[in-house]
């Protein structure tokens, strides 16, 4: 049996997405730049996919940029903010938590090195902000908070919405919706950020296409320098085929969001039910009562898997199922997660952790054959450690 729980590092490409995207690989190949028709075709097709997604969480088309993924939204957005709000006000702080994607972590340690100064919240052992400590961080010097909406390892959801009233009129607010989008309702004014980031391929659209969502008024300068494309913020020849499905992918998604929400929201149950009915007290489950139900992250405690995580993991692999033992972006090397490190547990509980993650068309079947896998292999270790100690 095969096992695809593996959806928050990427989804399959949604049948229905495919067929959009093929006539621009094809018959409809003109730059969008271009005013002959070919050019005009390419055009209406991303003026159009732009008007969708804006009107997907509250915004305006021209806040949509497409970006080649959610990493260089981020990137876009936390050095364009950062450095212009810097010249126009001289603010050089920026607040993070330590539990952020890598691709936000490591933007700010890049401006760490160029004079800004990244500050870092303090997160609950839940994986959510601490309040307090983002009050007492915030300070005249904040120029940008950035902080998730649903954090990719534990599932954690942030509440967003409690962040603005700390901040004053030339201090921003970055969310990183990579893991949120489509899969729980975002109005950006509700939300009341500046700016935000999505991707296609978290939501059965193509890799390599994300977008991010900038407030208009918000001071940002461009990534990307070379051509009046993206109202002169990212330059390059759009990316139609991709522009198009991750478009076909909201279309789809807008739709079935709701449907979607409560079949994972059963499987995640189904999912704690069965592995607590197995492993009882030798697992915990990570996150608080606000997680998305799209990923179940847990921890086997103790000396039940030994804490080896890529044994763990391996076994699963063998028996064909796809789980993850922390982000996938930083699984090609095998370091304890700097998440599940920063909320409450140790190198040992870091390596016993795993991550399932769903879609909607996972089954109960598919869980129950993980958790008989999963019972096989503990057994298995167990009998190698029992040796190994006597
Ligand atoms: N932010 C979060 C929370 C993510 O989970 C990911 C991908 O795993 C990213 C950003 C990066 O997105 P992309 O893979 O589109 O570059």
């Amino acid at each position: 049996m095969k096992v695809y729980f593996d959806n928050a590092s990427t989804t399959q490409i949604h049948p229905k997405v495919f067929e959009a995207m093929l006539p621009y690989l094809k018959d409809n190949f003109g730059n969008a730049s271009s005013i002959h028709s070919y050019g005009r075709k390419a055009r209406v097709a991303i003026e159009d996919a732009r008007e969708l997604i804006a009107d997907f969480i509250g915004a305006i088309p021209s806040e949509i940029y497409f970006t080649s993924g959610g990493t260089e939204a981020i990137n876009f957005i936390i050095n364009g903010i950062a450095k212009t709000n810097f010249s126009e006000t001289g603010k050089n702080e920026l607040l993070t938590t330590p539990i952020e994607h890598k691709a936000v972590l490591d933007t700010h340690f890049d401006l760490a090195e160029n004079g800004f100064k990244p500050k870092l919240i303090e997160v609950n052992n839940d994986g959510s902000f601490n309040p307090s400590s983002l009050i007492e961080n915030i300070s005249y010097d904040t120029s940008l908070v950035s902080i998730m909406y649903t954090n990719n390892e534990l599932g954690t959801i942030n509440n967003i919405h409690e962040i603005p009233q700390y901040l004053s009129d030339d201090q921003y607010l970055f969310c990183d919706a990579v893991q949120a989008f489509g899969k729980i309702d975002i109005d950006v004014n509700k939300l009341n950020v500046h700016a935000l980031s999505g991707s296609a391929h978290k939501i059965y659209g193509p890799k390599g296409i994300g977008f991010a969502f900038v407030k208009s008024g918000t001071p940002i300068s461009p990534l990307l320098f070379g051509g009046s494309q993206e109202r002169n913020r990212r330059g390059g020849t759009e990316n139609i085929a991709a522009i198009v499905g991750l478009a076909e992918a909201v279309n789809i998604i807008e739709k079935e969001m709701g449907d979607n929400y409560k079949k994972v929201t059963a499987l995640n149950s189904y999912f704690k039910e069965s592995v607590f009915q197995i492993f009882g007290d030798k697992i915990e489950i990570n996150g608080g009562s606000n997680t998305s139900p799209y990923i179940l992250s847990f921890t086997f405690k103790g000396e039940y898997f030994k804490n080896d995580g890529e044994a763990l993991l391996m076994g699963l692999d063998i028996n064909g199922i796809a789980a993850s033992q922390g982000s996938a972006c930083t699984s090609g090397t095998i370091k304890p997660s700097h998440v599940i490190l920063r909320t409450g547990k140790n190198i040992d509980d870091a390596n016993g952790t795993l991550r399932f993650s769903f879609n909607p068309n996972n089954i109960n079947a598919e869980i129950d054959y993980v958790i008989s896998v999963l019972e096989k292999i503990g057994k298995q270790n167990l009998r190698v450690w029992f040796k190994f100690k006597s």
